[in-house]
């Protein structure tokens, strides 16, 4: 695809669906990330040639070399948003284009090649408006949307690939919290990191992710349900949970959250809580928080509150932290004031029962 021109997306109908009763029951209770939908878009993309053959076609497996490179080399990045059911029966989404630019921005660090915003912003339109069907009635479903790209050229040299796949898959979600907000354990690793300077930290990669694992596996044997990741030069400074950002909440109203360095995920839910809560008249900073702050200010009372917030919970507080050392509760381990205002504020724009004076909200159908 050369300069400005569109690409245009090939449809080709799943020729055998999932049944309306079928689906029905599936959407009763989706949980998380175990339903799909009856399509999928794939865009391929090699070297000389740029962009090309975008369809929306039945969801299915996808071939694959065993010399893939993404198989040895892990180039591998993703995205991951929701539509909304809206409640006159329109469909929307979250601020698709920050997703679309911070792919591009994870393609880069990658050494891959980048989709057109434009692009991918239409790619999750054309797949919606075919699955449409899939995204969930009610107050608390969405449409979880997860656009990724590997390297798919067939190569076991060590170097960016010629040859990649950009695919978008649709899963049906129910409420994330099933019986209200519950604030959260996390464990402070004392072995592991997740970012280094220089590295990939910044960049949404499945290396990120296979990276965390095995912290994550270390904060449920505490009995804990997130890790949180302490910066890699000192292991002094908080800089986020496996997939989720942090903020602080202290009794001046101010609100803190680390800067981005390089080595924290830049979250488009932190982006906008911090527009949030500045407009609510809180003042926000991002400044580096320490470890040792965190306890102090917890046991002070001057830190009131502590959440974690991304697109698939939104807004989850934090209630007990447990580190080798002990733990402590912040804001007597039940959620604050701050935390639910900014989540119910958050909710009631993606849900278009506030209103959007960000234009933050993006109709698709
Ligand atoms: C995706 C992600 C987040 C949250 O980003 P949102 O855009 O708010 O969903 C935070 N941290 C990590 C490591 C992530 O991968």
């Amino acid at each position: 695809m050369s300069g400005g021109d569109k690409l245009e997306f090939e449809i080709r109908p799943n020729s055998a669906p999932v049944s309306a009763a079928d689906r029905a029951a599936l959407l009763a209770n989706p949980g998380f990330g175990r339903v799909f939908t009856d399509h999928m878009v794939t865009i391929r993309y090699a070297a000389g040639k740029g962009w090309y053959d975008a369809r929306v076609e039945a969801r299915a497996p996808i071939p694959m070399d065993p010399a893939a490179a993404v198989l040895h080399y892990a180039q591998e990045i993703f995205e991951g948003m929701k539509a909304y059911r809206t409640a006159s029966g329109g469909v929307t989404m979250f601020r698709p284009y920050s997703n679309a630019v911070r792919f591009a921005a994870s393609a880069q660090r990658m050494a891959m090649p980048t989709l057109p915003e434009q692009t991918f912003v239409d790619s999750l339109r054309r797949l919606i408006e075919v699955d449409r069907d899939w995204i969930p009635e009610g107050e608390d479903g969405s449409l979880y949307l997860r656009p990724f790209m590997f390297a798919s050229e067939v190569f076991l040299g060590v170097r960016p690939a010629n040859e990649y796949l950009y695919a978008v898959i649709a899963s049906p979600v129910g409420a994330y919290f099933s019986g209200g907000v519950k604030p959260v354990t996390v464990w402070v690793s004392p072995d592991y990191t997740r970012a280094a300077p220089g590295g990939t930290g910044a960049a949404k990669c499945g290396g990120n992710y296979a990276s965390s694992l095995v912290a994550q596996a270390e904060a449920i044997e505490h009995g804990c349900d997130q890790v949180v990741f302490l910066d890699a030069v000192e292991r002094r400074f908080v800089d986020e949970l496996g997939g989720m950002n942090l903020f602080f909440v202290y009794d001046d109203g101010t609100l803190v959250t680390p800067p981005l360095t390089g080595t924290i995920l830049p979250g488009i839910t932190r982006e906008s809580v911090l527009t949030l809560a500045a407009a609510a008249g809180h003042r926000v900073a991002e400044h580096p928080i320490s470890f040792a702050d965190w306890q102090t200010d917890a046991a002070s009372g001057r830190l009131r509150e502590v959440f974690a917030c991304g697109t698939a919970a939104v807004i989850n507080p934090v209630g007990t932290v447990r580190s080798a050392d002990g733990e402590f509760r912040v804001g007597g381990g039940e959620p604050g004031p701050v935390t639910m205002a900014l989540r119910q504020q958050l909710v009631d724009i993606q849900r278009g029962k506030a209103a959007d004076p960000q234009n933050w909200v993006y109709r698709v159908l």
